[in-house]
């Protein structure tokens, strides 16, 4: 039987995985940025998960445009273009919902999506 290292979350084991593997492809905030996103400016605490409400060891969050696409268009980094998410609803965010909701407000008749939702 095989035994979890004990200061790993088993939640956050396939975004390890995956990050081992190099199949984490996503572009990081800078860190002033980032650090923006995941702390209430109220408490100054670290914002759970949006999505799933989990407080992971190593805070993340997404962008949701594409680094680059976001630079090219508006000129630097924001926390506007911030959610703070844990590893794992973080690729859904990226791998899934993008998707999804770029067909739906294509669909929708909406123009100008951004390119990294396809
Ligand atoms: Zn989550």
């Amino acid at each position: 039987m095989s035994k979890r290292p004990q200061n790993v979350c088993h939640d956050t084991l396939p975004w390890l995985i995956s990050v081992s593997l190099g199949l984490n492809i996503h572009m990081a905030f800078n860190a002033g940025v980032k650090k923006l996103i995941v702390t209430d400016p109220k408490t100054k605490q670290r914002l759970p998960c949006v999505m799933c409400g989990g407080i992971y060891p190593i805070a993340d969050a997404v962008h949701i445009i594409d680094e680059k696409e976001w630079v090219r268009q508006i000129g630097h980094d924001s926390k506007k273009n911030g959610i703070p998410l844990c590893p794992n609803c973080h690729r859904v965010f990226d791998e899934i919902l993008r998707p999804y909701l770029y067909r739906a407000l294509e669909a929708f008749g909406s123009r100008d999506l951004p390119q990294s939702w396809r």
